[in-house]
């Protein structure tokens, strides 16, 4: 079997106005995504999800990558990753590990990209054979997976109910947005909503928060301490990513365990988040950080680190659906992202249905590959519209 063709589809779902919702972020109206196909001799294909701009996507996919794969095998999947992000000087990772000719692929668009594709070529491996991907991962060490309620962008007064709702659907577990969108009221508004959380829900259902890196440290040690009387379970992102000796300090004035890696890539960068240590969760994005297969190595380093692995699963059906197949291998895997804003994107365009049951629990697909079978009018139906997102500015 051997790869002939790769391409990358385009979508965007509008978000009407009675469903949209603001954070620090702004006001979300629409939302794209890059969807990576990967075709072979066989007509055996395969799908994955790259989070990147998606033209940036298109461009570097089809026109970088593509020549390194096309008339390969497509069941080499290590190998394949190692010629995405080594290029010419494949033959040193064989000693090294690290030595991409290409410094851009190191992190960035290019990763996103490589993530995409790698997705897809695990997606083809099980449908070729006819297992799930988690077989191919060593096998299922569950079924499924608890599951938290990710959104808690209601301001004060609806906060409660909003967790409340969440909670008769199931969830043991919802993350609520803080920080930057209780601006200029950072602490003591975000303090006054995570109050009324948890009177809404009790003290049975775990409350995580997420600041989207809005604060720095100062006022994110300052929050920390306002809300530590909340039995909170992850302070997410309390200052930018990048900022490791900032959460590091975040970390050590605090016994609230504190989260981040949706921004990082690769398992280098997880690296540096373990030797600075700076966080007790670490929240890889697959469709970022290098795809399944890095994923196993960010899962193995954590498991090594004494970290929880809570993955970043804020995107498509895609991303969703490698999410599960991770979920379903891996021991460590600790809590799934399960998004509540509107998604079409996400709830709309694959087979199976995208949901949480009344134990609080996402089933993992049972199917070849990634489990879930994409709606082949997805473009059609979902006309990209150029925009990567497109946001309200909040001020
Ligand atoms: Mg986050």
């Amino acid at each position: 079997m051997k790869i002939r063709d790769v391409k990358v589809m385009l979508v965007t779902a509008t978000i009407p106005p009675e469903r949209r919702w603001t954070s620090d972020f702004g006001t979300a109206t629409k939302s794209s995504a890059a969807f990576v196909k990967v075709e072979t001799d066989e007509g055996v294909t395969g799908y994955g999800e790259a989070k990147g701009t998606p033209l940036v996507m298109k461009s570097i996919i089809e026109h970088e990558l593509k020549p390194l794969l096309v008339g390969e095998d497509p069941t080499r999947v290590t190998y394949l990753w190692e010629k995405m992000y080594n290029g010419s000087r494949l033959g040193l990772s064989f000693y090294y590990g690290r030595s991409q000719s290409r410094s851009t692929a190191a992190s960035g668009e290019v990763m996103c990209a490589i993530s995409g594709v790698d997705v897809a070529l695990w997606d083809l491996c099980g449908r070729a054979m006819n297992v799930p991907v988690f077989k191919l991962m060593g096998g299922a060490v569950r079924d499924r997976i608890k599951a938290y309620a990710s959104a808690g962008h209601g301001r004060l007064g609806h906060i409660g109910q909003e967790f409340a709702s969440y909670v008769a659907k199931g969830y043991k577990a919802c993350k609520m947005r803080v920080g930057g969108m209780d601006h200029p009221h950072m602490v003591s508004g975000s303090r006054a909503r995570v109050k009324e959380a948890r009177e809404a829900v009790g003290p049975d259902v775990l409350i995580m928060l997420d600041a989207h890196g809005s604060t720095g440290v100062t006022d994110a040690i300052k929050l920390a301490t306002a809300v530590e009387e909340f039995d909170i379970a992850w302070y997410e992102e309390p200052v930018i990513y990048h900022n490791m000796a900032g959460l590091a300090e975040v970390r050590r004035s605090t016994r609230i365990p504190v989260a981040t890696g949706e921004n990082l890539y690769t398992r280098f960068q997880f690296h540096d988040l373990a030797n600075a240590r700076a966080a007790d969760v670490w929240q890889p994005d697959t469709s970022m950080a290098g795809g399944l297969t890095e994923m196993l190595r960010i899962a193995a380093l954590a498991s090594a680190n004494e970290a929880q692995l809570a993955p970043h699963v804020w995107g498509s059906a895609l991303l969703w659906a490698a999410s599960l197949q991770l979920a379903a291998a891996l021991p460590n895997y600790y809590i799934f992202e399960f998004a509540q804003a509107y998604s079409p994107l996400l709830t709309d365009i694959v087979s199976v249905p995208v949901k949480v049951e009344a134990d609080g629990c996402v089933p993992i697909p049972q199917g070849p590959g990634l489990g879930v079978e994409l709606d082949p009018e997805v473009e059609r139906r979902f006309p990209f519209e150029g925009e990567t997102e497109e946001r309200l500015p909040i001020i």
